[in-house]
C-alpha cells in the first residue's frame, strides 16, 4: 500500500511516512534501494520516450527512479507542494531551477544576503548562459522595484539568510512578485519546511540544500526543489539535460534522515536558543544573532512567520577575526568545519569560508563584521555546548 500523504497527518508523521510505499515483492517496511541505472523496456516505455514523457515511466535513473520518487514525495508532502525533484546537490537544484525559469536574455533579481555558492552562480555563471542577475535590499520595496528590468523573470531569496540570519518577509515578497509578474523562488535550507512552508505564503518554488537539515547527518550531498507540477516538469527537463540526478543509495540515506527531521529540529532549536542566550550574557561576545532572541532585528517577523527559529546562531567576538580563529581552535566539542544542519555542532568563520571572496568592506556591507562566528548547533546537550564555548572564550 502506498502511504503518499494524508491531510490529517502532522509534521512528525509526514517525516516518517509520507511518500513511503510497502514493497509488494517482499513486504519490507523501508523503501528498498533501487540501485539500478536502467529498467526493462516495454511498449509503454517506448511510447513514453517517443512522447518526451520520460519522467512518468521507469526508463533510466537520470530520468526517474523509485528511490528518487519516494523521497521526492516525502519532500513534496512536507513543503505542501504538488510535486518535487531531488538532485545531486543543492547547487544542482538551484542551477536547474534558474535555467528552467529564465530564457536567454532573462534576469534574476536576488537578495544581497545569500549563500556564497548561490552568489557565485548568479554573478559568475548566469552571464555565461546568456542570463544575468541583479541584487537589491528586498526589505526595501522601492529599491527592489527600481532593480526590476523588463526581462526580470525571477525574484530569489533565502528564508533565513547566511550568516546574518535575517528573516525574509515571505508574504510581502510574494505580493511584490505577483504585482510585478515575477516567480518567487525561496531557498528554505536554514528554516526547513517545519519552520515555514514558503509555498503557503505565496512562493512559487522552494529550494533546499538537502545536504543540511533535511538529511541532518553531515554524510550526504543532495538538493531538492518543490512546487506546482507545471513548474517542476519544466525543471525536470533541465535535470534530464544537465544531469545532476540523485543516486538511489543517496535517496535512501536522505529518506532515512528525513524520518527524524521533526525530532532533530526541535532539539536543534532548543539548544540554539539556550546557546544564544548564554552567549548574549558573555562579556567577550559583542553581538549575538538568533531569530529567537528579542534583540534580533527580525524577531517580531520571525515570531509571526516561523514555527521554529532553527539551529543556526551567529555571534561576534571581541578582538576581530584573529580572536574568532583562536576561539575555533580552542573548541573541543564543536568541530571546526563548513556546512551545517547535522547532529554534530559545527563552527566556521564567514571571513575565511563562505564569504572569503569578498573584501573586508564588502563583508561589512553584507552585515559581516570582523570576529563573526557561525555556529550550527547540533543535538548535543546544551550545557555541554555552553561549557565548551565558555571555556574557549576564556582562553582555556
Ligand atoms: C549549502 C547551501 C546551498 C548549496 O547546497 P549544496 O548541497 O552544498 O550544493 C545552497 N543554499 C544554502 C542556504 C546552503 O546552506
Amino acid at each position: 500500500m502506498n502511504r503518499t500523504d494524508s491531510p490529517a497527518w502532522s509534521d512528525s508523521t509526514r517525516c516518517v511516512h509520507a511518500g513511503g510505499a510497502d514493497d509488494p515483492a517482499t513486504g519490507a517496511v523501508v523503501t528498498p534501494i533501487h540501485q539500478s541505472s536502467t529498467f526493462l523496456l516495454d511498449d509503454d516505455a517506448y511510447a513514453a520516450i517517443a512522447a518526451g514523457r520520460g519522467r512518468e515511466g521507469l526508463i533510466y535513473t537520470r530520468y526517474a527512479n523509485p528511490s528518487q520518487r519516494a523521497v521526492q514525495a516525502r519532500i513534496a508532502a512536507l513543503e505542501g507542494a504538488e510535486d518535487a525533484l531531488v538532485f545531486s546537490s543543492g547547487l544542482a537544484a538551484i542551477a536547474a531551477t534558474l535555467a528552467a525559469l529564465t530564457e536567454p536574455g532573462g534576469h534574476v533579481l536576488a537578495a544581497r544576503e545569500l549563500y556564497g555558492g548561490t552568489l557565485g552562480l548568479l554573478r559568475d555563471q548566469l552571464p555565461r548562459w546568456g542570463r544575468s542577475a541583479g541584487f537589491a535590499d528586498l526589505r526595501d520595496p522601492a529599491a527592489a522595484a527600481a532593480a526590476i528590468r523588463p526581462e526580470t523573470a525571477v525574484l530569489y531569496v533565502e528564508t533565513i539568510s547566511n550568516p546574518t540570519l535575517r528573516v525574509a518577509d515571505l508574504p510581502a515578497l510574494a505580493a511584490f512578485a505577483r504585482r510585478h509578474g515575477l516567480l518567487l523562488v525561496v531557498d528554505n535550507t536554514f528554516a526547513t519546511p517545519l519552520g515555514v512552508r514558503p509555498l503557503e505564503h505565496g512562493a512559487d518554488l522552494v529550494l533546499h540544500s538537502a545536504s543540511k537539515y533535511l538529511n541532518g547527518h553531515s554524510d550526504l550531498i543532495a538538493g531538492a526543489v518543490a512546487g506546482r507540477r507545471e513548474l517542476i516538469d519544466r525543471i525536470w527537463l533541465q535535470l534530464k539535460a544537465l544531469g545532476g540526478c540523485l543516486d538511489p543509495h543517496a535517496c535512501f540515506l536522505l529518506e532515512r534522515g528525513l524520518k527524524t527531521l521533526a525530532v532533530r529540529l526541535r532539539a536543534h532549536a532548543a539548544s540554539a536558543q539556550a546557546v544564544a542566550e548564554a552567549l548574549a550574557e558573555h562579556p567577550a561576545v559583542t553581538r549575538v544573532l538568533y531569530p529567537g532572541l528579542r534583540s534580533h532585528p527580525d524577531h517580531v517577523l520571525a515570531r509571526k512567520l516561523l514555527a521554529c527559529f532553527g539551529g543556526m546562531v551567529s555571534f561576534v567576538v571581541d578582538g576581530g577575526d584573529e580572536a574568532a580563529l583562536r576561539l575555533c581552535r580552542r573548541l573541543r566539542l564543536a568541530k571546526e568545519a563548513t556546512s551545517l544542519g547535522g547532529v554534530e555542532t559545527l563552527v566556521s568563520l564567514p571571513f575565511n569560508t563562505s564569504h572569503v571572496a569578498l573584501s573586508a568592506e564588502e563583508r561589512a556591507a553584507a552585515g559581516i563584521p570582523p570576529g563573526m562566528v557561525r555556529l550550527s548547533v547540533g543535538i548535543e546537550d546544551p550545557p555541554d555546548l555552553i561549557a565548551d564555548l565558555v571555556a574557549a572564550l576564556a582562553g582555556r
